[in-house]
């Protein structure tokens, strides 16, 4: 479904992206997996045409998206839920959702795709007009998901979706994703949970230093020595 072939990517001289190469598969819950720093978040940026990218190509169902811009890219189906989530605080929950369905097709269907977003979340349906601002780390990350949702994603990219969240709540907010991903939407997430996204994923990449160095399935990454050195402590 996504190909990403060798691409580089620099902020002005500096290069952070070596020769990255990865796929998700349709339906697939893929991981990328990388310390502070080791270019996860440019990587979605490059994906969702928010950085250009110097060398290599990314495809999605087949068609060159690697000089898409953001637009045209969320347009094919490509919906990044991105670290910090970047809400509307001042707007209710309802109206961020809504603000998640402006496509046509998502528009057309934002009634029931509410609803089943309320179903995957009773507290936003309970909440519905309340500010966004004044949510909790956590329901504000659940209302940063569902907004993805209402765009009917085909891939779902998810920067750091436990970030700064309590370890209950880290814990739902994974069981979320896994029940995303079990109704059929393809995901791409970035964490730093690394056991916890392992577990959950089918396969998983590992950056460091902007290049891509081991790769596998979950269980096989957990059982990987360096893996376990660099990421578990052990
Ligand atoms: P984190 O988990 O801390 O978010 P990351 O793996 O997502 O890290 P990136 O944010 O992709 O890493 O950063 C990769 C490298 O690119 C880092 O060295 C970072 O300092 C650098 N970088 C990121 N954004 C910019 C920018 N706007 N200008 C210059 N350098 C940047």
């Amino acid at each position: 479904m996504l190909k990403v072939q060798g691409i580089d990517v620099s902020y002005r001289d500096i290069q952070v992206l070596w020769d990255v190469s990865f796929e998700v598969n349709e339906g697939e819950l893929v991981v990328l997996l990388g310390a502070n720093g080791s270019g996860k978040t440019t990587t979605l940026n490059a994906i969702s045409g928010l950085l250009p990218v110097k060398k290599g190509t990314i495809e999605f169902l087949g068609q060159d998206i690697t000089k898409l811009p953001g637009y045209k890219v969320a347009e094919l189906g490509i919906i990044h839920v991105p670290e910090g989530r970047r809400l509307f605080p001042e707007m209710t929950v309802r109206e961020n959702l809504e603000m998640g369905s402006l496509f046509p097709e998502a528009k057309a269907k934002r009634k029931e795709t509410m609803k089943k977003v309320f179903e995957l979340f009773p507290v936003l349906e309970e909440r519905q007009n309340q500010e966004a601002g004044t949510l909790s780390g956590g329901q504000q990350q659940m209302l940063a998901l569902g907004r993805g949702l209402m765009a009917l994603p085909k891939l779902l990219i998810m920067d750091e979706p436990s970030l700064g969240l309590a370890p209950v709540l880290v814990k739902q907010i994974f069981e979320k994703v896994k029940d995303i991903n079990g109704q059929g939407v393809t995901v791409l997430l970035v964490e730093q949970n690394v056991v916890q996204s392992l577990n959950l994923c089918h396969r998983a990449y590992v950056l460091e230093n902007g290049r891509v160095i081991l790769q596998g399935s979950g269980k096989e990454l957990l059982e990987d020595p360096h893996v376990k050195e660099a990421y578990l402590g052990m």
